[in-house]
Order: C-alpha cells, then structure tokens, then sequence
C-alpha cells in the first residue's frame, strides 16, 4: 500500500511507513480477538440494553393491568 502522507510504497506487512514512519491505517483487518473482544462487548450491551427495555415493558404493563383490574373489579 502506497503512504497516505508521503506517497512511498510500503509492502502490506508492514504498520508503519519506511520512508516517514508514520502508521499505516486501511487495508488491515483485526486480530481473531480483537475483534471477538468487541464482538462479546457489543452482544453485552444489547443484552443489557434489552432487559432493561423488557423490564420496564413488563412494569409498565404490570402497571396498567393492575390499575385497569382494581378499577373494573
Ligand atoms: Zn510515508
């Protein structure tokens, strides 16, 4: 990949640029478990994210049927 600084060809292996030094940023992916890391972490938040919304759904409904139920009996 060509340097986005000083335009000088480096091989793909390599991070940082061997005419400039600067780091080398695009074509490469992340590690298996950088990215199963980041993968986990985002399973957690949804998880998270969703029982918190499930429990208010469920105390909000639990809420109005139980008002509904006391008004009507
Ligand atoms: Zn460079």
């Amino acid at each position: 990949m060509y340097c986005q600084q000083c335009n000088a060809y480096n091989p793909s292996h390599v991070a940082h640029c061997r005419n400039c030094g600067i780091y080398l940023v695009g074509t490469k992916y992340a590690g298996f478990w950088r990215r199963f890391v980041a993968g986990s972490f985002d399973l957690v938040i949804v998880y998270v994210a969703c029982g918190f919304l499930a429990l208010f759904i469920g105390a909000f409904l639990g809420l109005i049927s139980g008002s509904i139920l006391y008004y009507v009996m």
